[in-house]
């Protein structure tokens, strides 16, 4: 069986979001953990390296779920369990609890976190969808990035090398549900389509907001699905360049995928 060996690293519990922030731009291989469930299976296979990891996943302001004035606030190093759980959010916001409860399993639901989700932008994750679709800020430690600017493509986000993540603003939508066809062995998206409804005055697109996860390099709005929402008429097929084709589905199969979900998530308003 293949040994498994990480580098050398030393560890150390942050005691606050601006010590961290300060270990952090004194070194260029230190790394912030939080849920580790993505960082310390990289370190094993050898993929990366990090000199320090600074744990934040203890720190109280980083942690909980509230309501505030026109949005959700929910704190970066808050595990995706507790987002499932909580029971004002299901009442609120009921697509962003049940897409937390369908992340991985029970164990990646125990230790994973928001902030851990979005900072790694896997295209397959979940959080992202939720993100684009409910007009959030991921706020950190130094300014606010609209969802829409912060997705730059596989693994990519707007983050600069030493920012962290404190907290995302999820505004508050009228309606909101998401529909999933989960990877049967990883329990990632195959397709993952997050719909959400806005008062329509002064928006585009009638209000709607439609992401799609797990289909293409990155999430995505489906604008053609927002525009037939809005008047009521039936979603043309999905028509991009980038999506993924793969050992697990070919492309066809993945657009036809979306379709299903947007189906499924519409039928749970
Ligand atoms: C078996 C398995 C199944 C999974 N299934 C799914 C799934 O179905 N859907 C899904 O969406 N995800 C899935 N995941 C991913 C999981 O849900 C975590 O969200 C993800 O691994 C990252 O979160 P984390 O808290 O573990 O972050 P970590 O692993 O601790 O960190 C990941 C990256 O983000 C950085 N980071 C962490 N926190 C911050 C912060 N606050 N600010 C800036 N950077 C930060 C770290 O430095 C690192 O680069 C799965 C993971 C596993 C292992």
């Amino acid at each position: 069986m293949e040994e498994l060996q990480v580098y050398a690293f030393k560890y150390q519990r942050a005691e606050s979001v601006t010590s961290a922030a300060a270990a952090l731009s004194t070194d260029d291989a230190a790394k912030v953990l939080s849920g580790g469930m993505t960082l310390l299976p990289s370190m094993k296979h050898r993929l990366i390296a990090p000199t320090v990891l600074i744990d934040l996943a203890r720190l109280p302001d980083l942690i909980g779920v509230r309501e505030q004035a026109d949005h959700w606030w929910v704190g970066s190093a808050t595990r995706h369990q507790d987002v499932a759980a909580h029971v004002g959010l299901q009442k609120a916001m009921p697509g962003l609890a049940q897409l937390a409860g369908l992340i991985g399993d029970p164990q990646v639901r125990a230790r994973g976190t928001l902030g851990g989700s979005l900072a790694n932008n896997d295209p397959s994750a979940d959080y992202p969808a939720a993100a684009l679709a409910l007009q959030a800020d991921i706020v950190t430690e130094r300014r606010s990035i609209a969802a829409d600017d912060f997705f730059l493509g596989m693994f990519a986000t707007a983050l600069q090398p030493d920012e962290i993540i404190t907290g995302v603003r999820f505004r508050t939508a009228l309606r909101s549900a998401y529909a999933k066809f989960k990877h049967p062995a990883s329990g990632y998206a195959m397709a993952g389509v997050f719909v959400a409804q806005y008062p329509s005055a002064g928006l585009d697109r009638g209000g709607w907001r439609v992401a799609v996860t797990g289909v293409a390099n990155g999430v995505f709005r489906w604008q053609e699905a927002e525009q037939a929402l809005a008047k009521g008429t039936t979603t043309p097929a999905l028509q991009r360049d980038d999506v993924i084709d793969d050992v697990h589905a070919p492309a066809a199969y993945r657009t036809h995928l979306a379709m299903q979900m947007l189906a499924q998530a519409c039928q749970a308003f």
